[in-house]
């Protein structure tokens, strides 16, 4: 019949209507800003930089300068420059650092490739929402110290993933203490042998 569709329409719009003054479920607007906007759990927009302690951030980055995400990143946002010197890791391993590390979000498009190719859980998605600016540069060109958040943040907004990074990162920690811990015994028994060797 002519006319059906509008019909059916208008009912869907009447119910929903009527459903928005009992229904949690059908109050569909959020009165943002004065209710802070609800984001669902996978919401992504721009990187930012694990640091493994708040009160030492740019010491403590994750970050090894590898420079593999800027290569990968589409729109090649990510600008890095490497130290010329080494800082023990999230691991514990010696590694260079990155002395810049800046990120256009003007034109990051949020694809997380960078995230992906990271070998050393570095960088991750955040989830923040308002970010707006009213200066194209100072406003949306990131540099490292922006950048960087701790990793308990990352374990507030993506705490499964977070947690298994941590495992991963503590049982390398581990597993490179053993290792320091046998060479220095060896050592220790090299140097005794050759000590006794010597001995008259
Ligand atoms: S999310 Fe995508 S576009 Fe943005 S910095 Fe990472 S790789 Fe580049
Ligand atoms: S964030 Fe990851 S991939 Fe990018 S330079 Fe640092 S360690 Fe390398």
């Amino acid at each position: 019949m002519l006319g059906t569709g509008i019909l059916q329409g208008l009912a869907v719009t009447a119910k929903n209507f009527v459903g928005s003054y009992h229904d949690p479920a059908r109050m569909v607007t959020q009165e943002y800003p004065d209710v802070p906007a609800k984001l669902p759990a996978a919401y992504r927009n721009f990187p930012f930089l694990v640091t493994e302690n708040a009160t030492d951030p740019m010491g403590t980055l994750h970050c090894v300068a590898c420079q593999i995400c800027e290569k990968e990143c589409p729109p090649q946002c990510i600008y890095i420059e490497k130290s010329k010197d080494k800082k023990p890791d999230a691991t514990g391993k010696m590694q260079l650092y990155p002395t810049v590390f800046a990120i256009d979000t003007a034109v990051c498009m949020g694809c997380q490739i960078c995230v992906e190719v990271c070998p050393f859980d570095s960088i991750k998605m955040d989830k923040v929402f308002e970010v707006a600016a009213t200066d194209r540069f100072s406003g949306l060109l990131l540099n490292r110290e922006q950048l960087a958040k701790s990793n308990a943040y990352y374990n507030q907004i993506h705490p499964t993933e977070a947690a298994e990074v941590d495992a991963r990162l503590a049982a390398e920690r581990k597993a490179a203490e053993e290792k320091a811990r046998a060479a220095a015994a060896a050592a220790a028994a090299k140097a005794a042998a050759k000590t006794a060797g010597s001995a008259p």
